[in-house]
């Protein structure tokens, strides 16, 4: 539409007064409504009360919720400050928007709220936890590239890093057990790794990385730190403890509902600009985009996210603590004789406990998924589906699951043992109800065959 005739048809609503467009009073358009601070939230040493801080987006209209701004493309009302845009003078720091491929103010404010949540100066959000893991690899490394990654890792995660990197740019990687450190350590080549990339909480071993540590290691070499903090959001926060970007899959406990699948990059300022680059952008031109929609039903979950990873982690807590009694080899980072135990106590947040997940170790493919059936089929505990941060417990056998991309070989040494059950302990209904029909099934177990106790 022509800008003359936007004007004659006098668009009371338009936000940008004619003639405004990257012109000095184009600040007053920007302070809508009594708008909370527009930087980035101090930090302080809690993500909700960062949270807390964050700038609080309000409707057009005045609502307590923000408008969702879901097009495609933007208005402009001077057709010279399309050609600014383009040249990068005028962006979405001054409320100037483009296309929705390349920012939308309604992700941009879901990203605003994942970076006041991990403490990064920035974040953007994806269509997928895989689209954030893939975009960040390929910007950091160009071809030819190295990586130094653990060997414990989410199984797409892990294939992406194996098979689909080296073939298609010819980067590859090299894996480690994260937890030796000198291993880590002659791994990363300076000058030639650009990456080490680990998971804050593995996938499925609950392993727990010591992210200063390994931030130490790598910056020594100025190689960049990416943790995938999708099993520990709120519980850990890897970018204050030192590592330079943080992944989520957002379809996980940021999500809660199970019905989404998104992702996010959350770092410094101008990575994620230059993720955006409309020339270089690996977001921009490989195109991972979210939509507003979800962008917006994703906000409105943030809030709560606190509350529930507290209540998550506290069943989980009691379940792998009376299951531990029952004899049952239970691996939970919030038990003594987990490994990481102490250092989990020393990185983790307070309040908001050792994380959702538990495991436990059945000895065989068979007893793990004779434990399942009960557990679903039997006393209704919970649901056998892969993922995790549901309000529903979810649980599935991980060595023929989400790490079946794994070989025999990789599984070994990753520590993912054939009899593992892992479960993503949900806070539906009462903790006891709940627990009585965990027992149940575990009683069953315990039946069915004579159970090596230890
Ligand atoms: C699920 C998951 C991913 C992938 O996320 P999607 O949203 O499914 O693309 C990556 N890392 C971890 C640890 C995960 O659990």
């Amino acid at each position: 539409m022509a800008e003359s005739q936007s004007r004659s048809f006098g668009f009371a609503g338009k936000k940008r007064a004619s003639g405004a467009d990257g012109f000095e009073g184009n600040d007053l358009f920007m302070a809508k409504k009594s708008m909370l601070p527009t930087l980035a939230p101090a930090w302080e040493n809690d993500p909700a009360a960062a949270l807390a801080s964050a700038r609080h987006e309000f409707g057009e209209y005045g609502g307590v919720n923000m408008s969702i701004e879901a097009s495609a493309t933007f208005t402009v009302m001077e057709p010279e400050t399309m050609r600014r845009m383009f040249a990068g003078e005028l962006g979405p720091d001054r409320d100037f928007f483009i296309y929705s491929r390349h920012f939308n103010p309604t992700v941009l404010n879901l990203g605003r709220q994942m970076a006041a949540m991990e403490g990064t100066e920035a974040a953007y959000c994806t269509a997928s936890g895989m689209s954030a893991i893939s975009s960040v690899l390929l910007q950091l490394s160009s071809s030819d590239g190295h990586v130094v990654a653990s060997r414990t890792l989410y199984g797409g995660t892990h294939a992406l890093l194996t098979h689909f990197l080296p073939r298609a740019c010819n980067i590859t990687t090299t894996f480690v057990d994260i937890c030796d450190h000198e291993a880590v350590k002659n791994a990363i080549l300076k000058g030639r790794t650009k990456v080490l990339f680990f998971e804050s909480m593995s996938n499925p071993t609950l392993t727990v990385a010591n992210i200063p540590e390994l931030s130490r290691l790598a910056h020594d070499k100025e190689t960049m730190v990416v943790v995938d903090n999708t099993f520990a959001p709120m519980v850990l926060s890897p970018a204050r403890l030192g590592a330079d970007v943080v992944v989520h899959s957002i379809s996980k406990f940021i999500s809660g509902g199970g019905d989404v699948i998104a992702g996010a990059v959350c770092g410094p300022g101008r990575l994620v600009n230059s993720m955006m680059d409309l020339h270089q952008g690996a977001l921009m031109l490989l195109g991972p985009t979210m939509n507003a929609k979800v962008a917006f039903e994703l906000s409105e979950r943030i809030p709560h996210l606190g509350l529930r990873m507290k209540e998550h982690s506290r069943r989980a807590m009691d379940y792998a603590a009376r299951m531990k009694k029952l004899g049952f080899r239970v691996i939970y980072p919030g038990l003594e004789d987990h490994p990481q135990h102490e250092l989990l106590k020393s990185m983790a947040n307070k309040e908001y406990g050792f994380g959702g997940l538990l495991c436990v170790d059945m000895e065989s493919e068979e007893r793990a998924n004779g434990l399942m059936d009960h557990l679903q089929n039997y006393s209704q505990f919970g649901l056998i589906a892969v993922s995790l941060g549901y309000y529903e417990t979810l649980m599935s056998c991980s060595g023929s699951s989400t790490s079946s991309e794994m070989n025999d070989e990789e599984k070994a040494l990753a520590g993912i043992l054939p009899g593992l059950v892992r479960m993503s302990i949900g806070y539906i209904g009462t903790l006891e109800q709940k627990w009585s029909q965990l027992e149940k099934a575990l009683s069953r177990m315990h039946d069915s065959t004579s159970f090596n106790e230890n």
